[in-house]
């Protein structure tokens, strides 16, 4: 079957998978598809080059890429994604959570990279296109979702260093993912890597870079090698500022009950700036939670723990939602958040945030756009 759809001038050339899965495999695949395994039938690309910008968008068969190996990302890492879910909401409709900012982001990034920038009706009508044919791929459980990873690289074939890619390629996959805490909220345990770093002033911890997951294998290791799940990083120049955990932003709670508040780490250009976190800087208030963007050093963090100041400590995104915090390792030793166990207020926000998501709470901030 083919149809044709016209945004950016541009048509998207739909050919459907003559190897889609039944009713059936999709449901087995889809009865406990864990996270980032299992792919839906198809995929949408659109490429670039100098010349003609933006051009052959199309749907077609989920399925591998031929490369030269000269392709210029995979020796350059000229390469940026998005992560964000597609949410079966009560009435059926595929809806996402802020998809507009994702396209944004994507193309701050773009621009870091000095690679192309691609409107943002055509990043949305990469979703509308998949999700017009893939939205039986969104598990019905709860807390289960389809995530969707946007991509772009310099598909450029040749090893000249001189100048970026004349010519990219944008890939939308999508993949069923579960809840991600299957036997209940789990808090992690973090290392506070004094060893390396994420991001440095002026170089590329604001854009969603693969290279800066290439970089930080190691040290989530190292976590790992210390009893940990994850690792924080600390600022690159003093090795005392808190920035983020992995792949998520912080929350620090302060007090408890009517007086409790929030800080989060400011943006200083090393932070990948979360659309949760930004999302939580306007739901918190909303809830009774004052919070204020700022700064917290290691041992402000060990001190106000301690004190019992600090009562609860979180991390977000998109993947895991809201993480609480327990425990803390370094080098200098271990602490605890709390009794380690997860707090009111990172439950609450957590609540809320996923309540919008799933469409079972109104939507009052315009966050939720639903596809079909
Ligand atoms: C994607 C990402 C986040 C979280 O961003 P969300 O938009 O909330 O999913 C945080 N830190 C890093 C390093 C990331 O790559």
């Amino acid at each position: 079957m083919n149809s044709n759809t016209t945004t950016s001038g541009l048509t998207f050339d739909v050919q459907l998978s003559s190897q889609r899965k039944t009713p059936q495999e999709r449901a087995a695949l889809l009865d406990n598809p864990g996270f980032g395994s299992v792919f839906t039938d198809h995929m949408v690309t659109i490429r670039y080059t100098e010349d003609k910008g933006w051009y052959d968008a199309r749907l077609e068969a989920y399925g591998p890429l031929t490369l030269d190996p000269a392709t210029a990302a995979l020796h350059y890492a000229q390469e940026i994604f998005e992560g964000l879910k597609a949410y079966r909401h009560p009435n059926g409709t595929p809806a996402c959570f802020r998809p507009e900012a994702n396209a944004a982001r994507f193309n701050r990034s773009a621009r870091r990279m000095a690679m192309p920038e691609l409107p943002e009706d055509l990043f949305l009508k990469a979703i509308e296109t998949l999700l017009a044919h893939d939205a039986d791929w969104i598990p019905e459980q709860e807390n289960s979702s389809l995530y969707l990873r946007p991509f772009m690289f310099a598909s450029e074939v040749g090893l000249g260093v001189n100048s970026p890619s004349h010519s990219y390629l944008f890939v939308l996959i999508a993949s069923p993912s579960g809840p991600y805490f299957s036997g209940g909220i789990t808090p992690v345990t973090v290392w506070l890597s004094e060893d390396y770093t994420r991001a440095a002033p002026g170089g590329t911890g604001e854009a969603k870079f693969a290279g800066n997951y290439a970089a930080s294998f190691l040290a989530q290791r190292q976590a790992v090698e210390k009893g940990c799940d994850q690792v924080v990083w600390l600022d690159a120049v003093e090795h005392r500022w808190v920035e983020e955990m992995g792949g998520m932003n912080l929350f620090f709670v302060y007090g408890s009950g009517d007086d409790a508040r929030l800080l989060t780490p400011a943006l200083t250009g090393t932070l990948l700036p979360g659309i949760t976190r930004d999302s939580l800087l306007t739901l918190a208030p909303e809830l009774g939670f004052p919070v204020e963007e700022g700064r917290i050093s290691t041992e402000q963090w060990r001190e106000a723990a301690e004190s019992g100041e600090l009562t609860e400590v979180f991390a977000c995104g998109t993947a895991a939602v809201v993480t609480p915090v327990g425990h803390v390792k370094s080098s200098q030793g271990e602490f605890s958040i709390g009794d380690g166990t997860p707090g009111p207020v990172t439950m609450r926000l957590r609540e809320e945030l996923v309540a919008l998501q799933y469409g079972t709470r109104p939507d009052g901030h315009g966050w939720i756009r639903t596809f079909g």
